[in-house]
């Protein structure tokens, strides 16, 4: 399998080097040349699969000769192991055909253990296989810095360093990243705000001549390929757990990055009957303003109750607007180049065959804590303010009842206390028992100037240099 550049102007590369880069060197995200296409009747064939079987399927084709059949296998057995559920992602009945897909029983309550377990694994796979070494530097508001780094945890081949605003994640959040313990993992709280954290990781990643060629630096946000690869599966996982692929499924994705429902888009391209796409967004709504308008704006940043979807901009919506613009490169480069200028739309039919798949809501704070209200008033079940987003926009756009409706739950209510205490209902969420004793645990972080000489020079210093 080859991947190509969102803008055209980048070489074609193999499994390996997408998955040791970033951003490809045009500027643009790296997608699969063509992607693999199953029938029908192989989707039928794999019912009754374990998740990780299931993984194997969905994913092999992307991975190819980069990791060998048997390797693969025992490492998603590996992988998908770690979860505290059987079933790895279990879905939840919450009213007649709708349904809440538990993707937070991971060893850090989101999503993103899906794909960031898998993606430390596959990382000391292949560098094991060169001889080489990376360096992960990421700046987090909360949730991808802990899956990072409990996903990279064990790797040999692996330093990562994680940036966060000193005293400005939560408690929970904090805690999840700096109690975990590797002489490989180093928690910066950098003296300024997330934006000052992610521009001294995208200066860093521009010029990474501060290590001396010694090593290299490798991105742990969506913008990685191998993270988008490994959130098809779950799609997949779902609908055959409902009378997939014999019926079509609906789903609705809280989102910010456009990450996890691209996942679903390329679930959909690769044979799934998906009748519907809900783009579910908070007030940063920049994609809801696009797929309701078709206008694509930057506006400024707004705190919310969500806050893993407090974005400006969505990456990884370049990679839909590829394929609206029947993969041209050029056309997407010239389209964000203008987008960073002020407004821009597309041609009225590709926005319209956009349309044909998406929906999209953008739902308040407040909308946000009835909604938890109400789903805990009607099954006495529990949601986080993401998932409650989705929820939500699942039901004010859903187009046809007798179709299964599937909300992405991302996140574990006990990783947002403050929004459950805001809806009212008499219940506190309680951390499920592998993290029972967080906050007895005893913490290790740095805390430095924001200045991106101080803290390249505390990464030179601290990488095993080997
Ligand atoms: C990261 C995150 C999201 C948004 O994911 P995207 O990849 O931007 O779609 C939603 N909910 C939670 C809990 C998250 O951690």
């Amino acid at each position: 399998m080859r991947y190509i550049s969102t803008r055209g102007q980048a070489p074609s590369v193999g499994f390996e080097d997408v998955l040791l880069t970033g951003l490809a060197p045009d500027g643009g995200l790296y997608v699969p040349e063509s992607l693999p296409h199953f029938s029908l009747e192989e989707i039928r064939s794999w019912r009754g699969l374990s998740y990780s079987e299931l993984a194997f399927k969905v994913m092999h084709p992307f991975v190819d000769d980069a990791v060998p059949a048997d390797d693969f296998r025992a490492m998603l057995n590996e992988t998908y192991g770690v979860f505290a559920h059987k079933a790895v992602a279990p879905l939840v009945q919450i009213d007649t055909n709708e349904w809440v897909l538990e993707l937070f029983r991971g060893p850090t309550l989101a999503f993103k253990d899906f794909a960031l377990q898998l993606l430390g694994r596959l990382l000391d796979y292949v560098l094991e296989k060169r001889q080489q070494h990376v360096v992960i530097m990421g700046a987090t508001s909360g949730d991808t810095g802990s899956a990072a780094i409990e996903g990279c945890r064990r790797c040999k081949h692996v330093d990562i360093f994680i940036l966060h605003p000193y005293q400005r994640v939560s408690d929970v959040q904090r805690r999840q990243m700096t109690t975990v313990k590797g002489d490989n993992i180093h928690n910066l709280a950098v003296r300024g705000n997330f934006d000052d954290c992610q521009r001294m990781v995208k200066a860093s990643f521009g010029d990474q001549s501060f290590l001396g060629g010694k090593t290299q630096l490798a991105a742990v946000n969506s913008i990685n390929w191998a993270r988008i690869m490994a959130q098809i599966v779950y799609y997949f996982h779902a609908s055959l757990s409902l009378g997939g692929p014999d019926r079509s499924m609906a789903f609705s994705v809280p989102t910010g990055n456009f990450g996890d429902i691209f996942a679903g888009y390329l679930a959909r391209n690769m044979g799934l009957p998906i009748s519907q796409l809900v783009i579910a967004t908070n007030r940063n709504d920049i994609l809801h303003r696009f797929m309701s308008g078709n206008r694509y704006e930057q506006q400024t940043l707004e705190h919310t109750l969500s806050p893993s979807m407090d974005i400006m901009v969505s990456s990884n919506f370049e990679r839909l607007l590829f394929d609206l613009h029947g993969r041209d490169g050029r056309a997407v480069k010239e389209l964000l180049e203008n987008a960073s200028k002020g407004p821009v739309s597309i041609e009225d039919y590709r926005w319209k065959s956009a349309r044909r798949l998406f929906d999209s809501d953008a739902v308040d704070d407040q909308s946000t804590t009835e909604t938890i209200r109400e789903i805990f008033e009607q099954n006495a079940y529990l949601l986080d303010p993401h998932t409650a987003i989705g929820v939500r926009a699942a039901r004010n756009c859903r187009r046809d009842p007798s179709v299964p409706m599937i909300t992405l739950g991302t996140a574990h209510p006990a990783k947002f206390p403050d929004a459950v205490l805001e809806s009212g209902v008499k219940a506190s969420p309680e951390l499920p028992i592998h993290l029972a004793d967080l906050f007895e645990r005893e913490e290790q972080y740095t805390v430095l100037d924001n200045d991106l000489p101080a803290i390249q020079d505390f990464i030179v210093k601290h990488w095993k240099n080997t």
